[in-house]
């Protein structure tokens, strides 16, 4: 595939070491607390392009690391420790705050249909490694200890700013001038490797070193950790724009430095997720998590079609109103979809290859998602058989995740069964009323489309779960009542009927 590479700067053909073989590290999360959206955009690109390389026929090793230790709120050597801030803000100790917050994180990614990579590794799990990492840089003279620290010495690589451009150096350091300095630095650059002094007296966590007991900075973690897992040499490495600098910058000096060669030959940066009033964060208005979401009656996968739709070279401005539009069509799509009948026709071998390879030189060329969705709405077009299209949507979902099959699937039998009950039709989106609290719960005035057609489809869906119990197919109706739950819907079962309503964000 093409793909655009932050180091040369340009879009280039994604070449690997061992061909049919990508190593790929994805700098993970800080558990200290909920990931917002934007914060997941990351990661869904990084799936949807892990997924695609896969289709390609690559075999992906894929490591992400946890960070649990070490990593300031500046995302440089100054401010406060992250984990630090969660625990003192819910009276816990870090270790539970990482174990929190690392299970709720991929709980949204599973929501979003973010597969967990195979190699998932906690900081905290590899001190020895970064140890030794440390000492290694310490003999070749890249480091040095100052005031109880060791520190990189950034003046010793020959090209710091190789994948900021040095149009950044320039601003950066000015943007830098500001931020109280360590006076223990030599350069402005140079950056922690091992604390063992800081302001943070408090610090839970704390090793036994050569240069006494302190704790890893953030950037070494993820040399060490891609280092000792996927070896000398890394194919890809993936993470936001905002990691370039300084943290993938310090990663390359660091990890360079190390080893004594070139380390990671392709860097993939996906962009921001802004809110209508600049750029997302955790700490103004609204906190965006995939909760908040589901609490508001969305589908975590319309969000993941929404980020699909862009391009993730380019911002991405987020509002209720885009998502709604997002949802909508996600929604028509399903029902199109579900509209197609698996017992007419049979899969067209031909229709399949050349939807392939439409897919390939779309989504191929710097991972053009929305183009690989239009694919999908030609494929309908197609003067072929029902079960043909439907092979060739499931082919390229594989890439995509949008669940497509299923989610028509669950649709159809819900219209089949509520047609079998004699109840309304779905697609006529009648306002079939076996709930009587339906849509009673998290109204606010937000905006958002409540209409028919989607309570007919909760409707459709209680109706066929009902017709599964009758016919004592309990793995079916609890599957229903899953699915109900992941998009937010919950029901109350009464020896009469069953209710529903829209539950509760956390
Ligand atoms: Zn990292």
């Amino acid at each position: 595939m093409k793909l655009y590479n932050t180091l040369s700067k340009k879009v280039e053909e994604f070449r690997t070491k061992t061909p049919g073989l990508v190593t790929m590290y994805t700098c993970g999360p800080t558990v200290y607390h909920f990931a917002h959206i934007g914060n997941l955009r990351s990661y869904l690109m990084e799936d949807v392009l892990e997924r695609f390389l896969a289709y390609e026929g690559n075999e992906v090793r894929r490591v992400m690391n946890i960070t649990d230790v070490g990593h300031l709120t500046s995302d440089a050597d100054t401010g406060e420790d992250k984990m630090l801030k969660g625990a003192r803000r819910e009276h816990k100790t870090v270790m539970e705050i990482a174990a929190y917050y690392t299970e709720a994180f991929f709980i949204d990614c599973e929501k979003l249909n973010i597969k967990k990579p195979a190699t998932v590794v906690p900081a905290t799990s590899c001190i020895a490694d970064f140890i030794a990492f440390v000492q290694v840089l310490l003999d070749k003279g890249f480091a040095y200890e100052a005031g109880g620290n060791v520190y990189f010495d950034a003046s010793k690589v020959k090209d710091y700013y190789c994948l900021t451009g040095h149009a950044a150096e320039a601003l950066k350091v000015a943007v830098r001038e500001d931020v109280s300095e360590d006076g223990n630095k030599r350069g402005k650059n140079d950056f922690v490797l091992w604390f063992t002094k800081s302001k943070f007296d408090e610090q839970e966590l704390k090793w036994p070193s050569p240069w006494g007991l302190g704790y890893p900075g953030w950037h070494i973690e993820c040399s060490g950790i891609s280092v000792k897992y996927l070896g000398e040499y890394l194919d890809l490495h993936c993470g936001g724009v905002d990691n370039i600098f300084p943290h993938h910058t310090n990663e390359i000096a660091q990890s360079e430095a190390y080893l004594g060669h070139p380390w990671c030959t392709h860097w993939f940066h996906v962009h921001h997720l802004n809110d209508e009033s600049g750029k997302m964060s955790k700490s103004k208005g609204e906190f965006l998590t995939v909760s908040l979401l589901e609490s508001k009656g969305y589908d975590p996968l319309a969000y993941r079609y929404f980020c699909l739709e862009s391009h993730y070279r380019k911002p991405l401005t987020f509002s209720f109103a885009a998502l709604d539009n997002a949802a909508k069509a996600y929604k028509k799509l399903i029902a199109r979809l579900a509209a197609l009948s698996p017992d007419k026709g049979a899969p067209d071998e031909a229709l399949s290859a050349r939807y392939r390879a439409d897919f390939l030189a779309a989504v191929g060329n710097d991972l053009n998602t929305a183009l690989g969705i239009t694919l999908l709405y030609s494929l309908l077009k197609e003067p072929a058989s029902d079960a043909a299209k439907l092979a060739v949507a499931a082919d390229l979902d594989r890439v995509l995740g949008l669940s497509l099959i299923e989610k028509a699937a669950l649709l159809r039998a819900s219209a089949q069964a509520t047609a079998g009950a004699g109840g309304a039709s779905a697609a006529a989106g009648g306002e079939a009323c076996t709930g009587s609290e339906a849509g009673s719960g998290s109204d606010g005035g937000d905006g958002v489309d409540r209409g028919d057609p989607e309570v007919a489809a909760i409707e459709a869906a209680i109706a066929a779960r009902a017709a599964a119990k009758k016919a004592k197919n309990y793995a079916e109706a609890d599957r229903i009542r899953a699915e109900l739950a992941a998009r937010g819907i919950l029901l109350t079962d009464t020896p009469e009927k069953t209710t529903w309503r829209r539950g509760e964000g956390k």
